[in-house]
């Protein structure tokens, strides 16, 4: 079982070539990587960002499969990348990279095979050319081909926020098993894009004092509090907004601020050996796909900080796509609160059953979650006669 689910079942390596507003034609690579269809098509976003790697795509899948697992709805995981920097393209140039994109993979997705989603600085926009693109090339309508698309499209209300919705409500979960109130507690936040903004604005709202964001370039500290709707005013479309200031602090020295809950909302590999003694939160709760690693989870654990992992924590968008896809399938649309009323459901009782685990079986709560996401895609391989 071990050596079936350690890689994804199959991985596209594309090439798009791209006409630029110069008149050159640029040659972006990209990838799709299909870990698990054993339990139901697979599913997961797309990233642009210079740095993306096939190992990174690869992982990134396996993590899909765990979240779908843990929260249980019914895919295997996915993931696609391309390498490009959107900050440094065009409207019109990243237009033509998402269509070339969807050609190159045509063959290989759909709503029943694998779905693709919004993920690191890509947007509903993004999955409306790429749904357009689509359909032209199969000659129909099929919105349940891709999620995260604008409301007008087949897109679901909610979808949007999902991810810092889910993460706002792991933090109030977590608060009571700390029992911190709410009003009580300081919130840093690394990263103000589609996760970080949001989850800024809901912590804002519900009374929590931010007392630290930041972006690509830098970080702000402010002990009495940030100006959270003025930062998200003046926010790119990338989550740029620390140029705006003249002191500003590393992303570093942001996540060993005093605070009572650290939320990395950015990328991979932030809290390692090096800081994890050093991190004053009692509480992390892990927007970003792989921000500690396992041996700072285990510093983590052993000085009684109460981590809830990616896996959980982030997953509120891909349950929100969910509801997203069922939605385009039955042609029938749900309000806002219904869907916020069905995502909290399913999060508080991942979260329940992970935390269980967790204390039965004296193993930390990635491990725990690991261990919950990982027997639903074992057993369906099983009945299946894979293995
Ligand atoms: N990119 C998001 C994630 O990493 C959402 C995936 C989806 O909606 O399918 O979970």
């Amino acid at each position: 079982m071990f050596n079936l689910l350690k890689e994804p079942l199959r991985l596209f390596k594309v090439r798009i070539p791209v006409m630029m507003d110069d008149g050159k034609v640029h040659v972006f690579t990209g990838f799709r990587a299909q870990h698990n269809d054993a339990v139901g098509p697979t599913k997961g976003g797309v990233r642009f960002h210079p740095d993306v790697t096939e190992d990174e795509v690869k992982a990134l899948s396996i993590w899909m499969t765990l979240k779908c697992g843990i929260t249980d709805i019914p895919y295997g995981g996915g993931k696609g990348g391309i390498i490009c920097d959107p900050r440094k393209m065009s409207f019109k140039e990243l237009e033509r990279l998402s269509r070339g994109y969807v050609r190159a993979i045509s063959q290989v997705v759909g709503p029943s095979k694998d779905i693709p989603a919004p993920d690191v600085m890509t947007n509903s926009q993004i999955m409306a050319w790429m749904l357009d693109e689509y359909s032209r090339i199969r000659e129909f309508d099929s919105p349940g081909f891709i999620t995260g698309k604008p409301l007008v499209l087949g897109g679901s209300h909610g979808r949007e926020t999902a991810t810092a919705k889910g993460v706002s409500i792991m933090i109030q979960e977590a608060l009571k098993k700390k029992n911190i109130a709410i009003h009580d507690a300081k919130v840093i936040i690394q990263g103000f894009g589609n996760a970080g903004s949001y989850l800024a604005k809901f912590m804002h709202q519900i009374g929590a004092k931010v007392v630290g964001i930041s972006d690509v370039l830098g970080g702000l500290y402010d002990p009495n509090g940030l100006d959270i709707d003025f930062l998200i005013d003046r926010r790119d479309s990338f989550g740029t907004v620390t140029n705006l200031f003249k002191k500003t602090i590393s992303n570093q020295e942001l996540l060993e601020m005093d605070c009572d809950i650290l939320v990395p909302a950015a990328i991979e590999n932030q809290i390692t050996v090096h800081n994890a003694e050093k991190i004053k939160a009692s509480i992390l709760v892990e927007a970003a796909n792989g921000p500690t690693t396992l041996e700072a989870t285990q510093i983590l654990t052993d000085r009684g900080v109460l981590l809830i992992p990616d896996v959980l924590a982030s997953a509120g968008g891909v349950i929100v796509s969910y509801f997203e896809w069922v939605q385009n399938n039955q042609g029938y649309y749900w309000s806002e609160k219904e869907v916020h009323e069905k995502l909290e459901d399913i999060m508080v009782r991942a979260l329940d059953k992970i935390y269980q685990t967790h204390s039965s079986r004296g193993v930390n709560m990635r491990l725990a979650a690991y261990m919950m996401g990982v027997r639903k895609v074992a057993e369906a391989v099983k009945y299946r006669g894979w293995i």
